[in-house]
């Protein structure tokens, strides 16, 4: 309920479009159809089991169900996040990869993939979206849609989702002053090699000397 709030109140969602899911075990909590994400209540959620089988809930799940159950079989995930972010889904519609011109890209796992156009709740966006999150990455754009997020808590999966919507403004931005230039994988391995080396040096016996 949180999430939705935090959601509806930094612009990501507009009223009912957008949907959330937790899994715990082989049960998946998701957001109803038709409701406000922002101004959802407990009783409202609906429960359906990782094949797809509704049941619980007085209200119809999302029927992005499909997208949800097809990310958890295919990943780690416990929490997912989807939206239609405005310029997320602006720029899903541009590119088939956002290009890695900053390297925060890498708390997503790397340059964020446009997973291509299929109908909304279908099981093709379903499979496109999986393939797009290939190779680690933990969000993906889906063409001409939005942008969804996963992570091992409904809190980090909305961070992400933020994330991606701020990288897209940045490139956003960033396009209408010009070509803007993307960083080399190169240079992105430089920046890992670089947090990983303060992530060393952050321990209690560094900064004494
Ligand atoms: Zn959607």
């Amino acid at each position: 309920m949180d999430a939705g709030r935090r959601l509806a109140a930094r612009g990501l969602v507009i009223g009912s479009s957008g949907n959330l899911s937790m899994r715990h075990d082989d049960l998946v909590v998701v957001t109803p159809t038709g409701l406000e994400i922002g101004d959802m209540k407990p009783e409202d959620l609906s429960i359906v089991a990782i094949d797809g089988t509704w049941v619980e809930g007085q209200y119809k799940p999302t029927s992005e169900v499909p997208l949800h159950l097809a990310i958890y079989q295919a990943t780690g995930a416990t929490a997912i996040a989807h939206t239609h972010a405005v310029t997320s889904a602006a720029v899903s519609c541009t590119c088939d990869e956002l290009p890695a011109i900053h390297y925060n890209c890498l708390q997503l796992g790397g340059p964020v993939r446009v997973a291509p156009y299929a109908t909304y709740g279908s099981v093709q966006l379903a499979e496109n979206v999986v393939e797009a999150m290939a190779g680690g990455r933990n969000a993906a754009l889906m063409a001409n849609h939005g942008s969804i997020a996963y992570g091992d808590t409904m809190s980090k999966a909305c961070d992400r989702l933020e994330l991606l919507e701020w990288l897209c403004e940045h490139y956003a931005a960033a396009t209408a002053l010009g070509t803007p230039r993307a960083l080399t994988p190169a240079e992105l391995d430089d920046v890992i090699v670089a947090f990983l080396t303060d992530s060393y040096g952050s321990g209690p016996t560094e900064g004494t000397s």
